[in-house]
């Protein structure tokens, strides 16, 4: 789709066929792989299973409501689903999402888990003095209060919402638990609050945990004041095991307006992400894109 504006695709249900459906299949095998295995490091017993697609419902105007304390640094997106920027201005916005879940923190206490921060991935932002955004779970940044402080006081970086405590706002979602319907507007809140005591003035966006939402679920997030930011290339860097691979998908599927998805965990959640950057920040800025903070992206016209 090609606009001047932001553009907000509305998912179309697997029997319209063509590419996009396709397309669309593939990205979500991709992460159903890498949620599978989110499953097991959680202990979760729940099945996995595929969500075959999300809303095809009009859009739906929500009443805009106040949710952080602190006025964040830009003002929510007038459109209420955004899965990318515009396609003409060249800017491609890379995102890391700090997942944790309860069963996340019990594996980092047993020590199953080392780490759910691989801080290389910064390392090499900075020294690449690449922007990006990081969706940030509640969880993740009572984890790592620190790490978040440093990383809020990096102006190459910018933090969103990714939820309370990473559960689904729409169901199935590869397994992960649930939010009971009436609960989603609350974890959204939750979490950005967290972010207000530790990432002062972060953006008003918001990102599904599992990318799984429906009609409702976008109402829910929009009832609390942020704008739900999605994707239009997915990395695969959630457990994967082929750095050049996950490069490789990244300089094929991005372009102009693009929002790409990683992750900021490492492993076992995304080992190679650290590994793949130096070569998706170069690939890209040698076709001409210029990497910005989702903010910037959006801003664009
Ligand atoms: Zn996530």
């Amino acid at each position: 789709m090609k606009t001047g504006k932001v553009v907000i695709r509305r998912i179309r249900p697997p029997s319209g066929g063509g590419s996009l459906a396709r397309h669309t299949v593939r990205m979500r095998w991709r992460h159903l792989a890498g949620a599978l295995l989110l499953v097991a490091v959680a202990g979760s017993a729940d099945r996995a299973e595929i969500r075959t697609h999300a809303e095809a419902r009009p859009p739906v105007r929500a009443r805009p409501v106040p949710v952080a304390r602190r006025r964040p640094a830009v003002a929510p997106h007038p459109h209420r689903l955004v899965f990318h920027g515009a396609r003409g201005t060249g800017l491609v916005a890379l995102t890391f999402d700090a997942d944790m879940t309860h069963g996340m923190w019990r594996s980092l206490d047993a020590g199953r888990i080392k780490s759910s921060y691989d801080r290389r991935i910064v390392k090499v932002l900075d020294a690449t003095r690449t922007p990006a955004t990081i969706f940030a779970t509640g969880l993740w940044i009572k984890r790592y209060p620190g790490v978040t402080r440093t990383l809020a006081a990096d102006p190459l970086l910018e933090f969103g919402d990714h939820s309370y405590e990473h559960s689904a706002f729409a169901a199935p979602c590869y397994g992960l638990p649930v939010l009971p319907r009436g609960k989603r507007t609350a974890d959204v809140r939750r979490a950005a609050a967290v972010l207000d005591g530790h990432v002062p003035g972060h953006t008003p966006y918001f990102r599904f945990p599992g990318g799984c939402h429906d009609a409702s679920a976008v109402r829910a997030v929009l009832a609390a004041g942020v704008t739900p930011v999605q994707w239009d290339v997915i990395s695969g860097d959630a457990f994967g095991h082929d750095p050049h691979a996950i490069t490789r998908t990244v300089l094929r599927e991005a372009r102009g307006g693009s929002i790409v998805v990683m992750h900021l965990n490492g492993a076992p959640t995304a080992p190679e992400t650290h590994a793949a950057l130096p070569g998706i920040i170069t690939g890209l800025r040698s076709r001409g894109l210029r990497l910005v903070k989702v903010s910037e992206l959006l801003a664009a016209r």
